[in-house]
């Protein structure tokens, strides 16, 4: 047996042993750095540290946000962050390393001051690792700068606000009548959604008046549509300058309007009655000189009465003084 040859043999199958470990070795460190290249280019910044709260890895995106040098920080913990507040660097730090104690994850908001010395809310994501296969401990962790989803957010609320004034505006617009300037129907309706919602004390303590001029169409007739439409607007403002704070003028329709006068027990709501039917009788001129009236239906509401129960007793009471004309009842 030839020694040498056998010891070549062996030095041969070491050598390649070797080479074998070595190519294997190479390709570790190859899949290694392909790893953090994948890392490397995550939109975020996100960040590795090991059991003792080291950073052994931040991306670029990371570097970029804080402005940190890796040939600086690799190595070091939270406590270096020398751009921090030491409150801050203390605070970190035990939650760095708590979380790497439990293995627990946390996220919240923050505001950080980034490298270019804005402000950038952001969502903060951090995670305590632990890896049975090397039995190591550690932490991952990203950024999220929302900055602009926050001020899409603000953007947002603030139409959002806008245009619930603007439909909140638009509601009101609606429930005046732009022939008289006083309130429609519409007001009526929604006092009668408030009144059941027991929102609305309008409907209640309160008195109501049915007032219709008297021979309108005549006015028409006589002196055409415009003329018409100038008593209308005069008979409204009579009723607005009779209104207290709390009082309400309505156009009804054509020529019939609604006052709710609030407080008011019938004898006022007549005396009311009176006074504008006086008023309008006085006031109001036609081309000719001569004078409108108007005759008036009075109520006095009661609690749980609908708005339809309501205008059937003005209805009635109107209809009553529309017999004689220029004429109020109150019942
Ligand atoms: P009565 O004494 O019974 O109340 O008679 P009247 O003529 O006042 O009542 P009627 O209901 O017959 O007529 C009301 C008129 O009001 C009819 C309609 O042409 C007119 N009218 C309704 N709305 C308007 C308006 O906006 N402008 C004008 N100029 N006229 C209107
Ligand atoms: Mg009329």
């Amino acid at each position: 047996m030839d020694i040498n040859k056998s010891i070549d043999q062996e030095l041969q199958a070491t050598k390649e042993e070797l080479e074998a470990t070595k190519k294997e070795l190479e390709k570790q460190k190859n899949d290694y750095q392909y790893l953090l290249a994948m890392l490397e280019n995550l939109p975020n910044p996100i960040f590795m540290k090991d059991e003792n709260a080291k950073f052994v890895f931040f991306n670029k995106k990371y570097a970029e946000f804080f402005g940190m040098d890796r040939s600086e920080y690799l190595g070091k913990d939270v406590l270096s962050l020398d751009y921090l507040s030491l409150e801050a660097r203390q605070r970190y730090q035990e939650e760095d390393l708590a979380l790497i104690e439990s293995g627990q994850v946390i996220d919240y908001e923050a505001d950080y001051t980034g490298a270019d010395g804005e402000v950038h809310p952001s969502m903060y994501w951090s995670h305590g690792i632990y890896d049975s296969v090397t039995n190591r401990k550690g932490l991952i962790g990203e950024i999220v700068d929302i900055s602009k989803e926050k001020r899409l957010r603000e953007d947002l609320m603030h139409y959002s606000r806008e245009l619930h004034d603007a439909n909140l505006k638009l509601e009101k617009i609606a429930e005046i009548d732009p022939g008289t300037g006083v309130y429609n129907r519409l007001l009526l309706n929604r006092l009668q959604e408030e009144d059941s919602a027991g929102k609305s004390p309008k409907l209640k303590a309160a008195c109501a008046l049915l007032l219709d001029i008297d021979f309108f169409k005549n006015v028409n007739d006589t002196y055409g549509h415009i003329v018409g439409d100038k008593v209308l607007k005069q008979f409204a403002q009579m009723l607005q300058t009779e209104s207290r704070e709390h009082d309400v003028p309505i156009r009804y329709g054509g020529d019939e309007f609604i006052l709710l006068i609030n407080n008011a027990d019938i004898e006022t709501g007549k005396r009311i009655a009176e006074r504008l039917r006086n008023r309008c009788a006085n006031e109001i001129v036609l081309p000719d000189g001569s004078h409108i009236t108007c005759s008036i239906g009075v109520t006095e509401l009661s609690p749980n009465q609908t708005l339809s129960e309501i205008i059937s007793v003005l209805d009635k009471n109107l209809y009553e003084a529309k017999i004689v004309r220029n004429t109020v009842i109150a019942k």
